[in-house]
Parts: structure tokens; sequence; C-alpha cells
């Protein structure tokens, strides 16, 4: 029988979804990763149902494309490129983000003032908020507000603390005035700092707080908190969602989550960085390498770490089977992780069109039109 009698016979078989078109042009409500249908734009509703898929770690993302440098990590691609985040924003989506978050990671008054531009500072946050805001109506996605770490947090200075609570208040002004659905505050090595974050936020919106700590090498905060402490902090100072974000990797992550899931009522988020990190080197910042003189890998020498889409698709499973709901990928995710984290949840987002088929492959394939000169050679190939 003709291969394409076969396929046309599969659907009815198949105990999974069938497969959807491709949307081209979503419209408000039908999303292109929306996994929670029926839900609107209401994190929790969609959490209610089921897992919600967040991408995150664009500044990787654009610093591999050739549009932001690493170190400073600002992304003044906002300014210089703006079609180039709009894409990336919808390639997420395409691959199966439920979520188009707002890139204003690091475009705040410290880190602009840190490359001179802090002039830029309220026309690049809201560029961020526009083009996400856009991605996100035209998608169907939730539109997240993002404040993250400011690397002036001090505990023993109060002026640095009104300077931390001065940043969190302006950022979180604008994504109101954009109308985000929700916030997320990320990638804090401080639990107080987090504490802040959340506060700024609860003061200028009723919009549900995610709120995310970044752990180093240590499997503390940096004031000594267990991730699972911080997490009990913050949700009975109100958070919505809490859990971790960045530098580790699912392998060194994983424990951690395990401990948070245990010590609180509320959702827990979780969003490794995409590196193979080990017990010895827990943080994507700890990894060494030859390729690097054996000295840090980080941030540009990461490639020899990167994680497959199957041990992507193992945290997302494993995760799920944990309790744990809000998933994502940060720093060094491509779409093809995202994909994979959907996949593995059961999704099948526009992107699943093109995932591997190898029936077709010159030499691997088993499709009968592939000629036995082909197949005979696999070993060798
Ligand atoms: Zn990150």
């Amino acid at each position: 029988m003709a291969p394409i009698s076969r396929s046309r016979r599969k659907p009815a078989a198949r105990k999974s979804a069938p497969r959807r078109p491709a949307v081209r042009k979503p419209k408000p409500g039908k999303g292109m990763g929306a996994g929670a249908r029926g839900a609107g734009r209401d994190l929790l509703a969609r959490l209610a149902k089921g897992p919600v898929v967040c991408a995150e770690g664009y500044v990787f993302e654009l610093e591999r494309r050739g549009y932001l440098q690493a170190g400073a990590f600002v992304p003044e691609v906002l300014f210089d490129h703006p079609e180039v985040v709009e894409q990336l924003h919808m390639d997420f989506v395409h691959a199966g983000s439920d979520v188009t978050q707002a890139l204003t990671y690091y475009v705040h008054r410290e880190k602009l003032r840190v490359i001179g531009r802090e002039k830029d500072l309220v026309p690049m946050n809201r560029a961020a908020l526009r083009i996400a805001r856009s991605v996100a109506r035209r998608s169907g996605t939730l539109f997240a507000g993002d404040l993250c770490n400011t690397n002036i947090f001090d505990p023993s200075d109060k002026s640095a603390v009104k300077e931390v609570e001065a940043i969190f208040a302006e950022q979180a002004g604008w994504a109101v005035e954009a109308g985000v659905d929700y916030f997320v505050a990320e990638t804090f090595a401080w639990g107080q700092e987090a504490l802040l974050a959340l506060a700024a936020i609860k003061r200028c919106s009723k919009v549900p707080a995610v709120i995310t700590i970044g752990m180093h090498r240590e499997d503390v905060t940096r004031e000594g908190w267990t991730p699972a402490e911080a997490c009990v902090r913050l949700e009975a100072a109100g958070a919505d969602v809490v859990g971790l974000n960045c530098h580790r990797g699912p392998a060194t992550m994983m424990p951690l989550l395990r401990s948070i899931r245990a010590a609180v009522r509320c959702h827990v988020a979780a969003l490794p960085v995409p590196y193979r990190t080990t017990p010895t080197q827990p943080s994507f910042m700890s990894l060494t390498d030859p390729c690097c003189g054996n000295e840090r890998a980080f941030p540009v020498g990461l490639d020899p770490f990167v994680c497959t889409r199957a041990e992507i698709a193992d945290f997302g499973r494993e995760a799920f089977a944990a309790g744990i709901r809000y998933l994502g990928v940060c720093c060094g995710a491509g779409p093809h992780h995202i994909r994979a984290l959907a996949e593995s949840l059961g999704r099948h987002p526009p992107a699943s069109r093109y995932s591997a088929d190898m029936s077709k492959h010159a030499y691997f394939g088993t499709d009968k039109q592939i000629r036995k000169i082909q197949t005979d050679y696999r070993s060798r190939a």
C-alpha cells in the first residue's frame, strides 16, 4: 500500500488529539499555543485547567542571533531591531508558549545606567510592553509584565533598598498602564528583593504575580533562606505562583522544586536553564569546560552543555508529575526546547507540524519509497 494511504487511515486509530491545521492569523482567544482553552486571560484559571508553558530566556537567544551583547545583556535590540524581538515572541508562541512576556528584563534604571542609556528608560520599557502586547493579543496568549534582579540590592544599605523599591515601582507602573494580564518577577538571588518586587506589584495592581528565585551554586538564597523557606514567605506575602527560574539546569533544579512543592499550597513555577548542570557545578555560571581553558564557560562557551530536546521533555514530564504546573525554560532556551516542553505536556503547537519524522529520512527512513541502495548504506552513514 502506498504510504499516503496509510497516513490517511492513521487519525481514526490514534488516541491523541487530531492534528490541527496551522493557524496563520490567530483570532483573540484562540491562542496559537493556548493549552487551557476557555480560561481567557486569567492565569490562575488556566493553571486550574492544566499546565501553562512560558518561554523565557529571550536575552540569550537574541545574543546568539547577533542582536544583543553578552555581558551587559541589555536588550537594546528593542530600539535597534524591534522586528527581531517581535519575531522571537512569535517563534516562541509558534513553538508552544502560552505566554508572551514583555522583554523588560534588565530594562531597569540601574542596568541602563551601567550602559549609559538611562535617558532611554521609559521609551525602552514602553517599546518592550507594546511589542509583547501586540503579539499576545494577536495570538491569544497571556501578556505578562516582567520585573527582575536589580543587582544593587543590599539589605544593610537603606538607600540601596529605596532605589530598588523605586525601580520596581516605576517598571510595575508602566506594565500596568500597558494592561498586562499578570506579572512575572524573576531571577532574584535575594529572597528579600523578591519580596520587594512582589510588594511593588501588589501596590499598583490586582493581577496575579508569579515570583521566582534564581538559585546560584549554594542551596540557599544570599540571605541564607532555603528555596522552600523563601517561597513560603512569598506565598504568605500574597504571591500567586512561586518557584525557581534560571541558573540551574533541570538536574540540579528538580530536587529544590520538590522541596518547594511540599512546602507551599499555591502553584509552583519551574523554569530551568537548558544546560547539563551537575552536583559539583550546579549552576550554569559554575560550569567549566576545556573549550574555555577549563575556566568558566558562561556565557558564550556553554554550547557543549546544551540539553537535548529529549532532556527538556523529560524535565517537563517529571515536573508536571511532581505537581508543578507553571513550566518554562530560561536563558539558553530556543524554540525547539519550548516545543519539546509543550509536547511533553501533551500539546500540539503549530510547530509540531514539523516535529521529526525519520520515516522519510534518506538513510534511516522506513518509508517504502526509500531505495535499498540507501538503507543498505545505513550502518556506514
Ligand atoms: Zn535566565
